[in-house]
């Protein structure tokens, strides 16, 4: 047995739409987990989700366009999945804006010399309440004013108020996004009354959904990658597989050493009779979909029922050529001798 070793080929143009799908999947999923959002937050589950969704669409685009790249599925999956985050905390950092912008307006519509108003004054002021809520201080009535008209302001208590620039589009996110981390988050179970993590734990909690929506959708998309394929016949391996069962879960070493000398012999005498209801051994054998001729891609499997679940481990995996993995299917098919 031979490892199995992706090409790296895909079918032309494919780079391009891979990637283009990844990110609109991510787009469409981090929409739609932030109007979900808005009624529901699920810790994890919604990370998972986006990166399942991603994940899902990479693997379809990387099946049908023949792309035997896991690294570059990998990556493409990945920055899916990362989209798809960013979309879902953009769509709040846009809402929350919005918000602010009714109240700057109710504001402005109220000074008195609508003339002197400078242009530009509401989404200045929003960008300046977003760096102040970063940095823990309100926007006040005089502070709207002052920066709508551009000049400063000494009430009579003495406090001067002062026009404050904002530059660029950088530190009002820096500031709303630290304004969040301070209020902290409240976690609660099944809708009970939640406990506060803190600012720590909020960034923590960001930094784990970011890791889970973008490992998910890069393990998911990279396995189709990593799938047998017939270079020859341009095709995949048959996902149908042969699965014979060879021995009880003791025999298993036996079983893997023999399968990588390509060692028939061998494997017959590994081979005994299994109880169904304990664990056991088995080989799953898959063919190109096209071809005999093409080796077999042969997966070592531990499978163990237990009442009605049944579970399976595959391990050692990789081809075998095609007239040895015909053998094997022979002599596997005959009863195992008790
Ligand atoms: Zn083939």
């Amino acid at each position: 047995m031979k490892p199995y070793v992706p090409s790296g080929k895909s079918d032309e143009g494919s780079a391009l739409v891979l990637i283009g799908a990844a990110l609109l999947a991510g787009l469409a999923m981090g929409g739609l987990v932030n109007v979900i959002g808005q009624f529901i937050r699920l810790l994890l589950v919604f990370p998972a989700g986006m990166g399942l969704g991603v994940g899902l669409v990479a693997s379809r685009i990387c099946a049908a366009r023949r792309i035997r790249a896991p690294g570059l599925v990998f990556f493409a999956a990945l920055a899916g999945g990362l989209l798809s985050w960013c979309t879902d905390f953009g769509l709040d950092y846009l809402r929350a804006r919005h918000g602010i912008r009714v109240q700057i307006e109710e504001v402005v519509a109220g000074l008195q010399d609508q003339q002197g108003i400078l242009d530009g004054t509401i989404e200045r002021c929003v960008d300046l309440t977003l760096v102040r809520w970063g940095r823990g201080q309100e926007m006040g009535t005089i502070d709207v004013a002052v920066n709508a008209y551009g000049e400063t302001f000494t009430a009579e208590d003495g406090v001067t108020y002062a026009p404050e620039e904002v530059k660029g589009f950088l530190p009002p996110l820096v500031g709303y996004t630290q304004h969040l981390a301070a209020q902290g988050m409240t976690i609660s179970n099944h809708g009970g009354k939640g406990s506060n993590i803190g600012a720590i734990g909020a960034v923590a909690v960001w930094v784990l959904d970011l890791l889970v929506a973008t490992l998910v959708a890069a393990f998911i998309g990279r396995e189709q990658a990593r799938q047998p394929f017939c270079e020859r016949c341009g095709a995949w391996y048959d996902k149908k597989e042969t699965l014979l069962p060879v021995a009880p879960a003791g025999a298993s070493k036996a079983v893997i050493e023999a399968l990588q000398r390509g060692d028939v012999e061998a494997l017959a005498r590994a081979r005994a009779p299994i109880d169904p209801r304990k664990a056991f051994v088995a080989l799953s054998i898959r063919a190109c979909a096209k071809c005999t001729s093409a080796p077999r891609f042969v997966s070592v499997a531990a499978i163990h029922t237990a009442g009605h679940k049944t579970t399976r481990k595959d391990g050692v995996r990789g081809l075998v050529e095609a007239s040895v993995a015909e053998s094997l299917v022979k002599v596997l098919a005959e009863p195992a001798k008790g």
